[in-house]
């Protein structure tokens, strides 16, 4: 067993809101460099960047791990992960049917890159991907359980899209994983969200939009055999040994 260090919500240039310096070279060296073992990719309602860093890092210590962050009908935000990319890119199929037909307005929100893993150019999301999709917060953890994902309640502490926010607290049978706080949260803060979510799984991510905030001291050490989502899953639950190491 040993610790890594895993940041579970880094963006791209996909996110609109994201810098340009987010590519996915670019990504993968900073985490090198900060000594970051584990990272998944989560860009606003789009999954289809995760790819272009996971071949970036082929060969690399650092494990990269297919994500999107889910904007609901009521402003939540929710993290999804999934093992395999054919069921991420079915969820954002899936997802895609319900996101209003917006168009991004590049000069005003941003662009939309779709990269690969040199950051090649490939194309551009239309539609605009940071708005709520018309389904709920708890329809979209329900559907990323259905293609084999596993959620994360995004910055459970942030005034502003955060399911506490929100909706007010987290149900007990709510099916997550666990809860992230903000990378600038203290660990006697998070202890205290901790209490406020029912115990849950904490972690920490630094819901990176640039380079510079990629930073190993905003990831969430854990213990696990191997860097794999399924080990996660475990550590989530505290089984054969795994667990999350702070706060
Ligand atoms: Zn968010
Ligand atoms: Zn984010």
């Amino acid at each position: 067993m040993k610790i890594f260090h895993m940041d579970l919500h880094v963006h791209t240039v996909l996110s609109p809101c994201a810098e340009l310096d987010m590519g996915a070279p670019d990504i993968v060296g900073k985490c090198i460099e900060e000594r970051i073992d584990i990272i998944a990719i989560t860009d606003h309602n789009a999954v289809e960047n995760a790819m272009a860093v996971k071949k970036a890092a082929e060969g690399l210590p650092l494990e990269v791990i297919y994500g999107v962050e889910v904007q609901s009908f009521e402003d939540v935000h929710v993290l999804c992960y999934f093992s395999e990319w054919g069921r991420a890119k079915e969820f954002q199929g899936w997802l895609w049917n319900y996101l209003p037909p917006i168009g991004n307005v590049p000069e005003k929100f941003g662009v939309q890159l779709i990269i690969d893993e040199k950051n090649g150019i490939i194309g551009e999301v239309p539609r605009f991907l940071l708005q709520g999709i018309n389904k709920t917060a708890d329809e979209i953890i329900a559907k990323a359980r259905y293609y084999d994902g596993i959620c994360v309640l995004a910055h459970v502490d942030r005034d502003a899209f955060s399911y506490v926010s929100v909706l007010g607290f987290v149900p007990e049978d709510l099916e997550i994983g666990a809860v992230e706080v903000s990378r600038h949260i203290s660990r006697s803060e998070a202890l205290c969200w901790k209490r406020k979510v029912g115990g849950r799984p904490l972690i920490r991510s630094s819901d990176a939009h640039r380079l510079d905030d990629l930073k190993k001291e905003y990831a969430t050490p854990v213990l696990l055999e191997k860097p794999t989502l399924e080990e996660i899953t475990m550590a989530f639950h505290g089984v054969n040994g795994r667990k999350i190491l702070w706060p």
